[in-house]
């Protein structure tokens, strides 16, 4: 039996999440927590807010799946590193506010970080542990978003509703405007950084609008190796819960023959201007990619609000940067205290209303 606490059961991906478990007898819900929405009886043990470590001290699982969304999740993600608990990690932002010390907690605790986030879930499995010296680069896959292929002019005034409809993936609506901004391939950048232990630039953003390649590994030996499928949470979702098993799923694999085409392109950094700040925060290090996260939720918030345009998130977001005192962290107060000014810059650049 493996003992699973889940945190965001109410979501997109905690709700897939349970569909997973619910197939695999071998997988038992002993936690569940959400953010507002309560989850009584879904679990032996659930919480509504709150410090989600209490929930993880009483239940002490054997694998914490972290699909909170935002910095709101990294407590729990510097828990489950910092006791060795398997972490399956959907909560990217945790990862990239907290750096560095994430992974020191993950040395100390000596357990497994399992991304869930498909392009690494995608990278993980065509690494299978291999050494960094072996890894050319990494190639993370972006399917554009909605406004994909549009000019800074087309984003003048688009609406949260537009930003909401992503052509691939059906995502909580904090993802899906960082899919539509690319500042979600911005974080999974920082994100893939922090996992595999590779430098920034080795490690290239290409536009795949069907999202049918999951992400490619480039190795020194010159083979390239990719993961494809349907684009479905559920399969990155069921292989961490279920590692190193690679358990069934209901989803199909890729039927070939009816004519599949993969088609990629650059990036255009210029109108999406988020992934470009997203690479120069993590080159900066220290708690600028802390920096970057905490600015882009504020902005993306407002957004979400009508307070601010599309095109003002990666203004509000660069401002905050250029303003932030990005010294490295050395605990999780130092983080919060970097999350915190990072929020108060974002929200004086904010228009007023
Ligand atoms: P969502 O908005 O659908 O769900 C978020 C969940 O977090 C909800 O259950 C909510 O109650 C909970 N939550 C929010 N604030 C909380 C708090 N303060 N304390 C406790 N719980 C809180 O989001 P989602 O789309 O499921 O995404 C979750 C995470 O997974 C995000 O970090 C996202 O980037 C990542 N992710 C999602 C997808 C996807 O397909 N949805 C894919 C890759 C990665
Ligand atoms: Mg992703």
């Amino acid at each position: 039996m493996k003992r699973i606490a889940l945190l965001g059961a109410t979501g997109s991906i905690g709700r897939q999440a349970i569909e997973i478990v619910e197939a695999h007898p071998e997988l038992e819900l002993v936690a569940a927590a959400s953010g507002t929405r309560p989850v009584d009886g879904l679990a032996p043990l659930t919480q509504t807010g709150g410090d989600l470590t209490e929930l993880l001290e009483r239940a002490q699982p054997d694998l914490v799946l972290n699909a909170v969304v935002g910095f709101a999740g990294l407590p729990a993600t510097l828990w489950a590193l910092e006791h060795g608990v398997t972490l399956a990690l959907a909560n990217k932002e945790s990862l990239v506010a907290a750096g560095e010390l994430a992974l020191a907690a993950q040395r100390r605790g000596g357990g497994l970080l399992l991304p869930v986030d498909s392009e690494h879930s995608a990278v993980f499995q065509c690494l299978e542990g291999r050494p960094a010296e072996q890894i050319d680069s990494i190639v993370l896959t972006a399917s554009g978003g909605p406004f994909r292929g549009r000019t800074r002019d087309e984003l003048e005034d688009v609406a949260p509703e537009d930003a909401l409809a992503h052509p691939t993936w059906n995502m909580g609506p904090k993802i899906t405007v960082d899919s539509a901004t690319l500042a979600n391939k911005g974080l999974e950048l920082i994100e893939a950084h922090f996992l595999f232990g590779i430098p920034y630039e080795r490690i290239e953003v290409v536009i795949h609008p069907t999202s049918t390649v999951h992400s490619l590994v480039r190795f020194r030996d010159g083979a390239a190796l990719a993961h494809l499928g349907y684009p479905d949470m559920r399969v990155p979702i069921s292989f961490a819960l279920t590692y190193p098993e690679r358990a069934m799923t209901p989803i199909p694999s890729l039927d070939l023959a009816s004519g599949l085409t993969l088609e990629f392109h650059a990036a255009d950094e210029e109108t999406f201007p988020l992934l470009g700040l997203a690479r120069a925060a993590g080159e900066r290090g220290g708690t600028a990619p802390c920096a970057f996260n905490a600015a882009n939720e504020v902005a993306v918030a407002a957004f979400l609000e009508g307070r601010l345009s599309f095109l003002g998130i990666a203004d509000v977001v660069e401002e905050a940067l250029a303003a932030a005192d990005t010294a490295p962290a050395h605990d999780l107060p130092d983080l919060v205290e970097a999350d915190e000014q990072a929020r108060r810059l974002a929200e004086r650049g904010l228009p007023v209303a």
